[in-house]
């Protein structure tokens, strides 16, 4: 058995009213360590403990740092988590409570992942957040539930920040016959390395994450990311924090589930001007989770957001 669910894929009434087309949301959030990073990091821990990995090293204090902790808790395998200072209380907690070691180390991930790289002995598997091919293949199973469940959609949306979700769900649409399915690309001002490096055509390396999706927050996309544009039709839309956290507190109302901005996004994707999705009848969104957000925090995003005087 694997460590992660098949998740519910359902229609919205909501979003379906609202757009004036069929909206199905693969609820990838309900995941029990809180996001799809589950499935991946889930393959990926289950291979690298039949090899006889003793430990599982991750430097991720978000979703994928979470899935460690929690594979490796389900596992039985120790698991050390070093994150940088700017991790939340809560992420730091919710690694904690997973029973796994953490250490907080450096201003930023690049210190922390130095550290993490530095302390990894032979009997040690480390564990990246989004470029490693078991992973992909760990990620694309949501496609499958998603094809034995209903019918082919006209166009796929989902959140990108290194890529690795992208890959996954691209290798399971191929497997599935859904290459002629467009994929719409989801990221937020400031965390949209993959958008800029498509429109130059190469890797692009932000300078700086300036947006609040932290979860989507990777410098530059992973070279497989960049391979699968040439393969498959990619539409890549950039929409901004205050519209992502709009869209989560619009969801936990519509759906009553609590979602990352970094979800926010994909969902956000619904109202912005995009050829895809106006082609399409049938939509389906990746409901990609994240654990990292409360509805407090949301709540004092939105309120920045807000216009001064603007009531
Ligand atoms: C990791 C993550 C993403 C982005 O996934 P990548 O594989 O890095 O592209 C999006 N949303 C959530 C909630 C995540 O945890």
């Amino acid at each position: 058995m694997p460590l992660h669910l098949q998740t519910p894929y359902v229609r919205s009434p909501a979003a379906s009213r609202r757009l004036g087309k069929d909206v199905l949301l693969k609820l990838d959030a309900l995941q029990p360590s809180g996001s799809f990073k589950l499935r991946g990091v889930g393959a990926v821990c289950e291979a690298r403990r039949a090899a006889g990995a003793r430990r599982f090293v991750s430097s991720s204090g978000g979703n994928a740092g979470i899935a460690v902790a929690y594979a490796g808790r389900e596992l039985g395998v120790p698991v050390l988590v070093v994150v940088p200072e700017s991790t939340s209380a809560r992420a730091r907690d919710l690694i904690r409570l997973e029973g796994a070691e953490l250490i907080v180390q450096g201003a930023s991930w690049a210190e922390a992942n130095t550290l993490a790289q530095s302390v990894i002995g032979s009997h040690d598997a480390f564990v990246h957040p989004f470029d490693e091919p078991l992973l992909w293949q760990g990620h694309s199973t949501m496609v499958d539930e998603m094809a034995a469940a209903g019918p082919k959609p006209d166009a796929v949306v989902l959140a990108v920040g290194g890529g690795g979700l992208l890959c996954g769900v691209l290798e399971g649409m191929a497997r599935n016959g859904w290459g002629d399915v467009p994929v719409v690309a989801v990221e937020t001002q400031g965390a949209d390395c993959y958008a800029r490096s498509v429109a130059q055509g190469r890797p692009f390396e932000l300078p700086a994450i300036s947006s609040i999706a932290t979860s989507l927050g990777a410098k530059r996309p992973c070279d497989a990311a960049m391979a699968w544009v040439t393969r498959h039709e990619i539409e890549n839309i950039v929409v901004s924090d205050a519209a992502a956290v709009a869209a989560s507190l619009r969801f936990l109302d519509e759906h009553r589930i609590l979602v990352e901005p970094a979800c926010g996004a994909a969902l956000a994707a619904l109202d912005a001007e995009s050829p895809a999705l106006a082609a399409a009848s049938r939509i389906a969104v990746i409901v990609c989770g994240g654990v990292t957000a409360t509805v407090e925090s949301l709540q004092a995003l939105s309120s920045r957001d807000r216009v001064p005087g603007g009531g």
